[in-house]
């Protein structure tokens, strides 16, 4: 995998924050408006309407045009509906993350996948590219930015942490001018608090592996994104998400990750 890594990794690899972009201030809000199922959310972009669907926990699909994305895909989730997917994001090794089944279930040989190494690791299906927090690259004219995902007190035992620092990427993605934030299985880092500019913002909350929809609420109001939406947030109350940020200007959007 080694020509591989530095396929994607050429020069100095960028800060593990993202820059602010130009043009602060510019882009307008992503207008609030979900399907008659409540699984997708349609967002504006400078390259045409981005829609993402929730699929089921932390897996999504995103549709821009004739591209597809695909996140994260485990067979707990309906994966039919939705075409192969010409990139595949994988943020960690957790099986609800990494499910080679459901991998070979929305690929072709010509998806491309990216990865930390970890997943690369574990995992037949080639990544073609393997990205480390803070890496980027750019498919399919998507902007891809690797950032760090990770645990700060909870573990499996003392002095563990369900995820380490390093291990798992939650994912950046810069679409038509439009900056969209995948977390990952994290809790609130101090990365996370750090981020600028985002536009939708997609925050896990589920215990033990992530956080709780509390601190969730309170790192989302740290970084201010546009648009919240909670995902992989399996038996969390979404209203104590939802009371945590009133007032802050962070609008919410709930997608249906559970068929609910
Ligand atoms: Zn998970």
């Amino acid at each position: 995998m080694l020509p591989l890594l530095l396929a994607c990794s050429p020069g100095t690899p960028p800060p593990p924050v993202a820059p602010e972009p130009v043009g602060e201030g510019s882009v307008a809000p992503v207008p609030r408006a979900a399907t008659a199922d409540g699984r997708a959310l349609r967002v504006p972009t400078d390259a045409g309407e981005l829609t993402v669907h929730a699929v089921h926990h932390g897996t999504m699909v995103l549709s821009l045009g004739s591209t597809t994305v695909w996140v994260d895909p485990w067979s707990q989730g309906d994966l039919t509906g939705h075409p192969p997917a010409d990139v595949l994001l994988i943020t960690d090794i957790h099986p609800d993350h990494l499910d080679a089944d459901a991998i070979a279930k929305v690929t072709t040989d010509s998806t491309i996948v990216v990865a930390p190494k970890a997943v690369d690791d574990a995992l037949e299906h080639p990544v073609a590219h393997v990205l480390a927090n803070g890496e980027s690259v750019t498919v399919a004219g998507i902007g891809i930015t690797a950032t760090p995902m990770y645990n700060l007190v909870r573990g499996p035992e003392e002095g563990g942490l369900f995820h380490d620092p390093g291990r798992g990427n939650g994912y950046l993605l810069e679409v038509g001018g439009r900056r969209l934030y995948i977390a990952g299985d994290t809790e609130c880092t101090p990365e996370m608090k750090a981020l600028k500019q985002i536009d939708v913002a997609f925050v896990p909350m589920n215990l033990p592996y992530t956080m709780p929809p509390d601190e969730a609420a309170a790192c989302v109001a740290a970084f201010a994104p546009r648009l919240a939406v909670p995902y992989h947030y399996r038996g969390s109350d979404l209203a104590v998400f939802d009371a945590g940020l009133v007032g802050t200007g962070v609008d919410v959007q709930r997608l249906a990750f559970y068929g609910e």
